[in-house]
């Protein structure tokens, strides 16, 4: 029987192919690992710039501006460079943030650069420290910074940790060997460190990466329900064939109307295709739907909140028209169709429709009602009067 559940996902943290990305995402990728990873880099450069001028100071003022001893000057060496390098960064840092062109690349590689350049230095200060003490701190603490904080391609940072700590290793090896002094804790103590900082490394590079595309994934998803959702809320209120907004959305219409409290005259207009049974019957139903089709176009260019009423009626709307008004607007609707010249079934005439309507104040759904009721006789006065033309309800009409 076939097991029912959750697939497992055994996905190692460095499965690279699950992170791989196209040009595009690798672009807004950069952009976002760049905003990430730019604070600590600058954080980074503003410690170890006051640090080198302190040390610069210190050094100094330890040997009378003089520097007359050998370690004095080989401290003072590497502060220097240290602190140079803390300057090229900072103007190549801000060289490009600034830059109007795309510089987020080139602010990673810089990023990377200086972390490359602290780690071998505190290699070096770390080593040339062990002549008097044991202890990796100032490795340990770059270490860590840079490979927790700092996001580096496994490919650059991998050789930079392996590097760093394989001439870490040979210095205390060899201090070891020429006997100067046992280096064996501080040995096993780097090996472990590098081992632990590469590991965070790895790790923060394929989290941000992972993040990165499951936050892609996610915003996706999320624009496909948007998607999904207005093509629904449209085809709850829109008619299929025509476009125009069926009885469903009339509905709500009516509601969010009476909610809205609005008073004045509303004219509700009811058209009726002529004799299009027999446009059908004459042309077949494909032309018939065209037929609807161009008729909805045209009363949409008419104007007024048209809706789809029934199979070839339709219904619009006014708000606020004086009487001449309402009566001219139908007698618009009749001579715009018939200006249409569309093919019609009865020899020697264009298609027309016929328009009934009707005036009033429309504060209830009974009140509407009795508005389309009223409408429809009016409707039906026209096509008994001939077709083509429009009546207006009169409560003589109705009688
Ligand atoms: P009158 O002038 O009295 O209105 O005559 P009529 O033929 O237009 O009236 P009737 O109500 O008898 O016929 C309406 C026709 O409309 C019948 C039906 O085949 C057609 N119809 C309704 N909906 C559609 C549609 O979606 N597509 C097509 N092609 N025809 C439709
Ligand atoms: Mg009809
Ligand atoms: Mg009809």
């Amino acid at each position: 029987m076939e097991k029912i559940g959750r697939k497992r996902d055994y996905t190692m943290i460095f499965n690279t192919k699950e992170l791989v990305m196209t040009s595009e995402q690798e672009r807004l990728f950069r952009k976002k690992a760049r905003a990430a990873t730019g604070k600590y880099f600058w954080a980074a450069v503003l410690f170890v710039l006051v640090f080198q001028i302190y040390n610069i100071g210190y050094v100094l003022y330890y040997t009378e501006f003089r520097l007359g001893t050998e370690s004095s000057r080989i401290y003072m060496t590497l502060y220097v460079i240290m602190l140079a390098g803390c300057a090229a960064a900072s103007a190549l840092g801000l060289l490009w943030t600034f830059s109007k062109k795309d510089r987020d690349w080139a602010l990673l590689i810089l990023y990377a650069a200086f972390c490359c350049l602290l780690l071998f230095w505190s290699a070096c200060v770390t080593l040339y420290d062990h002549r008097v003490s044991d202890n990796i701190s100032v490795y340990m603490t770059s270490a860590i910074y840079v490979a927790g904080l700092i996001y580096m391609r496994p490919k650059v940072s991998v050789p930079v940790f392996l590097i760093c700590e394989a001439g870490l290793l040979a210095g205390l090896l060899q201090m070891d060997l020429n006997g100067i002094k046992d280096t064996y804790g501080s040995c096993v103590n780097s090996v472990g460190l590098t081992i632990v900082a590469a590991f965070i490394s790895l790790y923060r590079w394929s989290s941000m990466r992972r993040d990165f595309l499951n936050h892609l994934e996610i915003e996706e998803k999320n624009r496909m329900i948007t998607e999904q959702s207005e093509k629904l809320s449209y085809m709850a209120n829109h008619d299929a064939l025509t476009g125009l907004w069926n009885r469903n959305y009339l509905n709500e219409w009516k509601e969010n109307f009476f909610k809205s409290g609005k008073e004045g005259q509303v004219s509700v207009f009811i058209t009726d295709i002529d004799y299009f049974k027999q446009y059908n019957d004459a042309f077949g139903h494909v032309k018939g739907d065209e037929c609807l089709k161009k008729i909805a176009d045209a009363l949409q260019e008419i104007g007024g909140i048209v809706f789809r009423f029934g199979g070839e009626e339709f219904l619009c709307i006014e708000l606020n028209k004086t009487a001449d008004q309402v009566d001219s607007a139908a007698e618009r609707i009749c001579r715009y169709i018939e200006a249409q010249q569309i093919e019609s079934a009865v020899p020697g005439r264009y298609l027309s429709v016929s328009v009934g309507y009707s005036s009033g104040v429309m504060q209830n759904d009974t009140e509407f009602r009795m508005l389309l009721h009223e409408a429809d006789k009016a409707l039906y006065e026209a096509k008994r009067n001939g077709r083509n033309q429009a009546v207006r309800f009169e409560q003589e009409t109705g009688d």
